[in-house]
């Protein structure tokens, strides 16, 4: 019974055409990451302010004032990124490269499977519906065209 094993071990991992990347990242930082995504062909980017606390804390970010006060928690942007799966690991490589300064409260990022894409205007699904126009996509077969 290898396929119980398999989800039953915490490294078990659905496989899925399409991932949504959720970075929490710093707010300063975030026009950085969105430029690099941009260049790549990245076009689909939701990002929304969130607040929360991780090893940082709040307290580098925190005001005067109680630890039990709502400003215990940091101001951070979160984007969520859906792609195919090949394009997962060229993403989260950019927003590490574009995001990290080494300190603590560089934030994280979490890899959700997708099970569909559609869009709303053509009632597309699956791959036409989460495809961009101009996007990595079209970028990676302009420059290699078959
Ligand atoms: P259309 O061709 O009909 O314009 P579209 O695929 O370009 O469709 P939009 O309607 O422009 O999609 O997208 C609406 C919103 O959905 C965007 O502003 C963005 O927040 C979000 N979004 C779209 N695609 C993605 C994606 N791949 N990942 C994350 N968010 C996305
Ligand atoms: N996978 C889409 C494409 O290559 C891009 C997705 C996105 O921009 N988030 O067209």
């Amino acid at each position: 019974l290898p396929v119980i094993r398999a989800q039953n071990t915490p490294d078990y991992m659905p496989d899925s055409k399409f991932y949504k990347i959720e970075a929490i990242l710093r707010p300063w930082r975030v026009s950085q990451v969105s430029s690099g995504l941009l260049k790549m062909g990245i076009r689909g980017v939701t990002i929304s302010d969130v607040r929360g606390f991780g090893a940082q804390g709040g307290s580098k970010e925190r005001h005067a004032g109680s630890e039990f006060s709502e400003d215990m928690f940091v101001a951070k942007v979160k984007l969520e990124i859906v792609v195919s799966k090949d394009q997962v690991e060229e993403v989260i490589d950019k927003i590490i490269e574009e995001a990290r300064t080494g300190e603590i409260g560089d934030g994280k990022i979490f890899l959700v499977p997708v099970s569909d894409v559609i869009r709303v205007r053509t009632g597309e699904r699956g791959e036409k519906g989460e495809r961009m126009t101009g996007g990595r996509s079209d970028m990676i077969s302009t420059a290699n065209p078959v």
